[in-house]
């Protein structure tokens, strides 16, 4: 009996090992050149692009935080809603944190030709569809999406607005959840929690400081950041716990795999994207072409 039960156990790992082999991953660089043709058939040609950056994390998380918390949430959504990742990508806007240890940042024209770069050598392999998640800086995706409609491409680059779950889960007190304070630090926790010190978090003050608060509030200037908050801390992580940080990983999954499969299955995009290049190719075309038939004589039979 024993014998069997061994057997049995035996036949499950071989089965399973089998299985693991044969199932592609959802990582670009982990896939064979043979496989990434399949993995381009299993993902309906959608890719992400993933990426994080690295600077200062207050005085308790990694300087790599984004990326541990956008390449965890990615990973999980996959499993649900298999697409291919494309690798750790730490091109990001940056700048305000350059008076911190372990920062790097790239100027504007690099992010921007970075973004435009590998979007476009993932299209030429086959990504039509590209999803940019995570990657840091304010207005710096956004700006690169609109700039999509610049020239004609086959492929179509989608992103995700905010972090999703952030907001859902509240935080233990009502100015936590800023830069490296709760939310950002529970999410690390609950992938990598030897990484977080939360034990640190009263080191430094996360409070704004207010040196701009003579302006007026509807004028901004590249210096408000620094103003408030010089070191690039802005919530308080103390509470930080992989709990809390599981139940906002969860919410984002949930919403990342929820746009994966809207993207795969959408047919509307690409098909309005491509109308869009036609008719912005001969804007006039149509006036023309009816201003011509109107001056036409009338053809007498
Ligand atoms: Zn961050």
């Amino acid at each position: 009996m024993t014998r069997t039960i061994a057997r049995a156990a035996i036949l499950c790992v071989l089965v399973a090992r089998m299985c693991s082999a044969q199932s592609l991953s959802a990582h670009w660089e982990e896939l064979t050149s043979s496989d990434f043709q399949k993995a381009l058939v299993k993902a309906k040609n959608t890719c992400i692009l993933a990426g994080g950056i690295l600077e200062k994390h207050g005085p308790t998380g990694p300087l790599g935080t984004d990326m541990f918390n956008t390449r965890n949430a990615v990973d999980l959504a996959t499993q649900k809603e298999y697409a291919i990742i494309f690798p750790e990508y730490y091109v990001g806007q940056i700048v305000e944190a350059q008076q911190q240890p372990g920062t790097i940042s790239y100027s504007m024209e690099t992010q921007l030709m970075m973004l435009d770069e590998t979007t476009k050598e993932m299209a030429r392999n086959g990504c039509k569809k590209i999803i940019i998640q995570g990657i840091h800086g304010r207005d710096l995706v956004p700006t690169f999406v609109m700039s999509q409609l610049d020239s004609p491409r086959d492929y179509v680059v989608y992103t995700i607005t905010g972090t999703p779950g952030e907001n859902a889960i509240p935080p233990s007190k009502p100015d936590a959840n800023g830069h490296g304070g709760e939310a950002e630090m529970s999410r690390v926790m609950a992938w990598r929690p030897e990484l977080v010190k939360p034990e640190r978090a009263g080191e430094e003050s996360y409070k704004a400081m207010g040196r701009l608060n003579a302006l007026p509030p509807y004028l901004f200037t590249a210096i408000w950041w620094y103003a408030d908050f010089p070191n690039h801390y802005a919530g308080d992580a103390a509470n930080a716990t992989a709990a809390r940080g599981q139940a906002m990983v969860d919410l984002q999954v949930k919403s990342i795999a929820e746009s994966l499969k809207a993207i795969k299955d959408d047919q509307v995009t690409p098909q309005l994207q491509k109308e869009f290049f036609e008719k912005r190719n001969h804007p006039t075309l149509g006036a023309a072409t009816s201003k011509a038939v109107a001056a036409a004589p009338a053809t007498r039979n």
